[in-house]
C-alpha cells in the first residue's frame, strides 16, 4: 500500500526546504517527493513540518535506567570513570538484566524525542532482545578495551566476532569503539581499523576528551596514570611520553568511517586533519555532557569553519540528565548563534548519518530513504518555521505505518 501525506514543510536536508509537498511512502521507504496540487486524497499534515528522523551520534545506553548523572557536575573527569566503574560493580550479577531493561529504556526513550537512529557504544555480554525496537536503528559499537596483555587476544576475537554478527533484527548494523587512549594500546586500535576497513565498518573512539588525557599522552603522568597504575595497568612502553592526539587519529584515517567521540583539546595541526579527512572522519560533539565537566570552551566553530564534519551526540545519562538529542542541538543554538541553524540540522542527520555509515538508509528525506521523520507542529501562519521547529520539540513518526491520534496531538 502507498501511503500519501500533505506536509506543510518539508525539510529534506539533501536540499532546499520544501513548501506544501507530498510524500509518499511504501514499504518503510520513502519513494517519492510531489506537489501537494495532484493529491486530493493525502492525509492532511499542513500544519507540520517534517526532517529526517534525528541521529545521536554518541551514547551508551546501558546507563539510560540512572535517574541522575553520576558523580557532580565538574568534577574531574577521571574520578567520574571511578563513579562508573563503581556504579557496575554495584550492579554485579544483575548486570545482564539490568542493561537488557536499560537499553529499552534508552530506546524507547530516544524515539519520545524524534530520535530514529543511535550510535551505540555496546558492552559485552550483550543481549540481542536489548535492542528490538521498531522505531529505532542501532549502530551497535562494540567497546573494545585493551592495556591488560593477557586479555588484548581475548578483547580482539569478540570484535571480530561483533563485526560479522549475524543480526536477526533489522534495526542492528555493527561497528567498533577502540575506548580510548587510556584503555587501549595502539596495537589494539590498529586491528579495529583494520577490521573496519576490512568489512566497511564504522569506528568511533573517545579521543582529545581531557587534559589529564593528553598529559598521559604527552609525559605519561597525570590521574590517568595514578589510576592505571591502582588497576596494575599502567606500563611504560604503552604510555612513554612524547605522544599526542595525532598518533590516534593517523591511524583512524585507514579506517572506513572514524568518529572522534568529544575532540574536546584538539590541537591546530588535528584540526587540520581532520578537515583533510573529512571523507571519512568526523567528531562527535556532546554539548551537554562537555558542559558536566566544565571544560573548556568547544572548538566546534574553528572545526566547521575549517571544514571538518561535527555531529552531535547526548552521550550516556552518566554524564546528562536525558537522552534528548534535540536539547543538544538548542544548546549549541544558544552558545554559538553564529553556527548557520540548517548547518544545525546537518549535524543531527545527514552528517549523523555519514559518520555512522548508513547514509544509504537514514539521515535525508529523499526516495529510497527511511520513511522515519522527525515532526513539529507548526501554527498556521508561522512566519519562520526553522525558528519555531528549533524552539519546539519533536517527536518521531514512522510514516509506513500512517499516524495514530497520539501522533498528532499538539497538547
Ligand atoms: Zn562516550
Amino acid at each position: 500500500m502507498i501511503w500519501k501525506y500533505r506536509i506543510g514543510w518539508v525539510y529534506t536536508i539533501s536540499g532546499l526546504p520544501i513548501e506544501d509537498a507530498t510524500l509518499l511512502v511504501e514499504d518503510g521507504q520513502i519513494i517519492a517527493i510531489e506537489e501537494s496540487s495532484i493529491w486530493p486524497d493525502a492525509i492532511d499534515l499542513r500544519e507540520w513540518a517534517v526532517m529526517p528522523a534525528l541521529i545521536n551520534a554518541h551514547t551508551h545506553l546501558e546507563f539510560s535506567n540512572l535517574k541522575y548523572p553520576l558523580g557532580t557536575q565538574g568534577m574531574s573527569f577521571p574520578q567520574w570513570i571511578t563513579e562508573v566503574i563503581r556504579y557496575r560493580q554495584g550492579i554485579g550479577d544483575g548486570i545482564a538484566t539490568e542493561k537488557v531493561q536499560a537499553i529499552q529504556s534508552g530506546l524507547r526513550e530516544s524515539a519520545r524525542h524524534g530520535v530514529g537512529v543511535v550510535g551505540e557504544i555496546a558492552t559485552l555480554p550483550l543481549t540481542e532482545s536489548a535492542y528490538q525496537n521498531p522505531s529505532v536503528h542501532v549502530v551497535s559499537l562494540l567497546e573494545v578495551l585493551g592495556l591488560d596483555p593477557a586479555r588484548v587476544t581475548e578483547r580482539l576475537a569478540q570484535a571480530e566476532e561483533h563485526a560479522i554478527y549475524p543480526w536477526s533484527l533489522t534495526n542492528v548494523t555493527p561497528g567498533l569503539s577502540p575506548h580510548a587512549p587510556y584503555t587501549v594500546r595502539m596495537d589494539v586500535v590498529e586491528h579495529c581499523v583494520a577490521l573496519s576497513a576490512a568489512q566497511q565498518l564504522p569506528l568511533a573512539m573517545h579521543l582529545a576528551e581531557t587534559l589529564e588525557e593528553l598529559e598521559l599522552l604527552e609525559d605519561g603522568t597525570g590521574p590517568f596514570r595514578t589510576m592505571l597504575d591502582g588497576m596494575g595497568l599502567f606500563s611504560e612502553e604503552d604510555f612513554p611520553g612524547g605522544k599526542r592526539v595525532m598518533g590516534y587519529l593517523k591511524q583512524l584515517a585507514q579506517a572506513y568511517r572514524a568518529m572522534v567521540v568529544h575532540g574536546n583539546y584538539l590541537h591546530e595541526t588535528e584540526v587540520a586533519f581532520l578537515a583533510e579527512h573529512a571523507e571519512t572522519m568526523s567528531v562527535c560533539y556532546c554539548p551537554r555532557t562537555h558542559a558536566y565537566f566544565h571544560h573548556d570552551r568547544h572548538p566546534i566553530e574553528d572545526l566547521l569553519a575549517q571544514g571538518v564534519s561535527v555531529v552531535l551526540g547526548t552521550d550516556s545519562r552518566a554524564s546528562n540528565p536525558d537522552l534528548n538529542l534535540w536539547k543538544e542541538v538548542q544548546l549549541v543554538q544558544r552558545e554559538f548563534p553564529d553556527i548557520p541553524d540548517e548547518q544545525l540540522l546537518g549535524m543531527v542527520t545527514k552528517d549523523a548519518a555519514f559518520a555512522l555509515g548508513v547514509e544509504d538508509r537514514f539521515g535525508t528525506i529523499e526516495p529510497g530513504r527511511s520513511a522515519k521523520v522527525a515532526a513539529f507542529p507548526i501554527p498556521a501562519g508561522c512566519p519562520d518555521v526553522l525558528t519555531a521547529m528549533l524552539a519546539g520539540q519533536p517527536r518521531l513518526w514512522n510514516l509506513a505505518e500512517g499516524l495514530s491520534e497520539v501522533d498528532l496531538a499538539t497538547a
